[in-house]
């Protein structure tokens, strides 16, 4: 019996989510006694012997070019035949975009049961039974899981990725035969950026109070200063004052950084939806009555115009920039 982790690259590079669910899945292991082994699809540049600073034995990789593109009918049938090889009763994925995309498939294939979106490891004394955020992260449930083999996806940026001294993993090359694709990639249009959202540990994000797209300057220099990524409230996208891709919330994308700077925000429902499970949220609003400041860690209640350029500035002091 194994643990199988997936670990899920872009570009030939390993993921950080990836070596969360690494190390998530090594504690498990640990905790049941037996091993840990990963599966990688695709070709990788990283070399995949230093997953054995995770805990991972066994790296099964198929490095079949069909996998380069998220198919995941491919995927499916490619884990599937690594969670065989590996004899795995456990399976983890990260709960990113990829994630989300086939770790219920995986469950539905191996007839397992399937916790999406946990949040701590496994209590093994009563059964298997698994914590996990609900009510978009306003609630934790509790979940046994009682099929003999197991599917779970960890949420993002909830388990400290932990290397420990340099031990290898055997990389295995697996041969599968892929089912064809049923849908075609013909052109993918990369958002550039320094920081990708969903990885960033630090997000600085605007809102309506910001005015207009002309006043985004103050919020670009804060980020810069901090190296972080940046992020907008719906009506921003909307209003295309942001590109839509850096809309956060319940209908946008999902973040946890350990950071989250929310400058003239209100904090609606929707809009917290999509960012409470970051560590740390600091919030800048000229209403002491946002809603948002009853999530917030810290809070500035000020005018941003005034606030954030002082920021910066006793940042950029603070580290020594010009
Ligand atoms: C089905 C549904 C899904 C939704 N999904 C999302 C979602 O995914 N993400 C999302 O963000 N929203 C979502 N919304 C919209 C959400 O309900 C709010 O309308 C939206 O989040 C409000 O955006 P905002 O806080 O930028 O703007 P506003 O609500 O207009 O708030 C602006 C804030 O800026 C403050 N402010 C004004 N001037 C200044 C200043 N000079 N300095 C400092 N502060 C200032 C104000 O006090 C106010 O709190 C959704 C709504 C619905 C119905």
């Amino acid at each position: 019996m194994s643990v199988l982790i997936f670990i899920d690259q872009s570009e030939g590079h390993i993921k950080k989510n990836a070596l969360e669910a690494a190390t998530y899945g090594n504690h498990l292991a640990q905790q049941m006694g037996v091993d840990a082994n990963a599966v990688v699809l695709g070709n990788v540049q990283d070399d995949l012997t230093t997953l054995g600073q995770y805990g991972i034995k066994n790296v099964f990789q198929v490095a079949d070019s069909a996998l380069s593109n998220l198919d995941a009918q491919q995927y499916v049938a490619a884990i599937s035949a690594a969670v065989e090889q590996a004899n795995a009763s456990v399976v983890v994925f990260s709960h990113n975009q990829t994630g989300k995309a086939i770790a219920a498939r995986v469950a539905a294939k191996l007839k397992a049961g399937l916790v999406a979106g946990a949040s701590a490891l496994p209590v093994l004394n009563d059964g298997f039974v698994v914590k996990k955020s609900v009510f978009s992260g306003k609630a934790f449930a509790h979940v046994k899981v009682t099929s003999e083999k197991k599917v779970i996806s960890i949420n993002p940026n909830s388990y400290k990725i932990e290397a420990n001294g340099s031990a290898t993993a055997n990389v295995v090359a697996v041969s599968v035969s892929l089912p064809s694709a049923r849908v075609v990639v013909t052109n993918v249009e990369k958002v550039s950026g320094d920081v990708p959202l969903t990885e960033a540990e630090v997000v600085v994000s605007g809102g309506r109070g910001l005015k207009g797209p002309e006043n985004w300057g103050i919020l670009l220099d804060l980020a810069q200063v901090l190296g972080a990524a940046t992020a907008c409230s719906r009506p921003v996208g909307d209003a295309h004052w942001r590109p839509h891709h850096e809309h956060v919330g319940q209908t946008g994308v999902q973040i946890a950084p350990n950071l989250y700077i929310a400058i003239g925000i209100s904090g609606a429902i929707q809009h917290l939806a999509g960012v409470n499970r970051s560590k740390v949220i600091v919030v800048i609003n000229k209403d002491p009555e946002a809603p948002f400041f009853k999530a917030a860690d810290y809070g500035i209640v000020g005018d941003a115009f005034d606030v954030v350029p002082k920021l910066t500035a006793a940042i950029k002091k603070l580290k020594g920039v010009a």
